[in-house]
């Protein structure tokens, strides 16, 4: 039928009932969620609560410490309360600079670029160095942004086994032309670590890039929290690209690519989601360089962060629970079913505990989890506390033998 002609199906005008629900079928998925449990729904957060919180990534608890909030506060009145543009039309402030050479100087890397989010800095990345016509070999378990990301590249993704440089070298191989691997750095539903430097080797046999995601590593691994790149002696080479999050180990909010000068030169005048978005707000910048500032003048928060996921992993192991050996802040708890892990996170929540639980989609191979995050902040006391909690609420199948 052409366009322009009419008929019963449209001839209510816009005023009139639509002739058929054009989102019936969203009940449909409802539904199914809902026999599945996986329902997901928002609750708000209690300030000052007297709830111990072991899922939120504020790894080093820096979101409330006041050097941070006051360097939001100081920027915002000093700024503005949004960015007002643009990164390169009115958005970029001096903090953003600052904030970029500072970032680029503690993670080892010869420049940065501050982006909105650690999802924004993601999709820029892949999407701006994801070879046009090229190959992206992506680990199977990496954060939704970088598959995005693979999404929207004009490369050919090929997804690989999860930390497996054998399964990247298998990629790679036969591929004639520009290349790129891309991971998480730390995984951030399991906390495990990639195996980077032998990653790295494999990239460079096959003259590959490496894009890796460290939203979990910065502030927790490496000396000082310098991050996993640091850590795994790949800082500042010259086919390296790390990518961060503003919003965890530094309490705050926004994103960062790290790399050579002429990658992030690259990025300015290519990647989409740094050129059509408004610049990060001042507050949020602020609070990052605040927040950067400190961990430079207190390294040993990121030690104590690993010390307490240390713990928590050998008590909840010793106690019967099956847990995931942490490489960095995450551990990660398995629970039987999906239901039970909600009802056993929320008798958590009851009992005082704030825990994460992941299900799936969220899970990359169907095991629903609770996902706790140690932080450097937490007491013995707490971290004593937390266990007895997890354990006492735990259900039944949770618990080995
Ligand atoms: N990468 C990883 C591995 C993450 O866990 C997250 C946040 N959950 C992001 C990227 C996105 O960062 P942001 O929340 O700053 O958008």
């Amino acid at each position: 039928m052409h366009r322009q002609e009419t008929d019963d199906r449209t001839a209510a005008g816009p005023a009139g009932e639509p002739h058929r629900d054009p989102f019936a079928w969203l009940d449909d998925q409802a539904e199914r969620r809902r026999a599945a449990g996986l329902v997901r729904t928002l609750r708000p957060r209690t300030a000052d609560s007297d709830l111990l919180d072991l899922a939120s990534n504020d790894y080093l608890g820096l979101a409330l410490h006041p050097e941070v909030t006051g360097g939001a506060a100081a920027a915002a009145h000093r700024w503005g309360g949004g960015a007002t543009g643009s990164r390169l039309v009115t958005g970029t402030t001096a903090l953003h600079t600052e904030l970029e050479r500072e970032l680029a100087e503690f993670c080892g890397f010869e420049a940065a670029l501050v982006l909105s989010s650690g999802y924004a800095a993601n999709l820029a990345a892949v999407t701006a160095l994801g070879p046009h016509g090229g190959l992206i070999v992506s680990d199977a378990g990496n954060h939704a942004s970088l598959i995005d990301g693979c999404r929207l590249a004009r490369a050919t993704t090929s997804v690989v086994a999860h930390a497996d440089p054998d399964a990247a070298r298998k990629a790679f191989d036969g591929h004639e032309g520009p290349a790129v691997a891309v991971t998480d750095a730390v995984f951030s539903v399991d906390g495990d670590a990639a195996p980077l430097p032998e990653l790295a080797a494999v990239c460079r046999s096959f003259g590959a890039a490496l894009i890796l995601d460290d939203a979990h590593g910065l502030g927790v691994l490496g000396d000082g929290g310098r991050g996993a790149a640091h850590a795994a002696g790949l800082a500042g080479a010259p086919d390296v690209v790390a990518t961060l999050t503003l919003s965890k180990s530094l309490g705050s909010q926004g994103g960062a690519v790290l790399g050579p000068a002429r990658v992030i030169e690259h990025l300015v005048n290519t990647a989409r989601t740094f050129i059509f978005d408004t610049g990060l707000a001042p507050a949020a910048t602020g609070a990052a360089l605040a927040a950067l500032r400190l961990i430079r003048r207190e390294p040993r928060r990121a030690a104590r962060a690993r010390e307490v996921a240390s713990a928590l992993h050998t008590r909840l192991t010793a106690a019967g629970l099956t847990t995931v050996r942490p490489d960095a802040a995450v551990v990660s708890v398995h629970a039987p079913t999906p239901d039970e892990a909600v009802r056993w996170a929320t008798d958590c929540r009851s009992a005082g505990l704030v825990v994460g639980c992941f299900r799936p989609p969220s899970v990359p191979d169907g095991i629903s989890r609770l996902r706790l995050t140690a932080r450097a902040d937490l007491t013995e006391a707490q971290v004593t506390d937390a266990v007895h909690t997890i354990v006492r609420t735990a259900p039944a199948g949770a618990l080995r033998g």
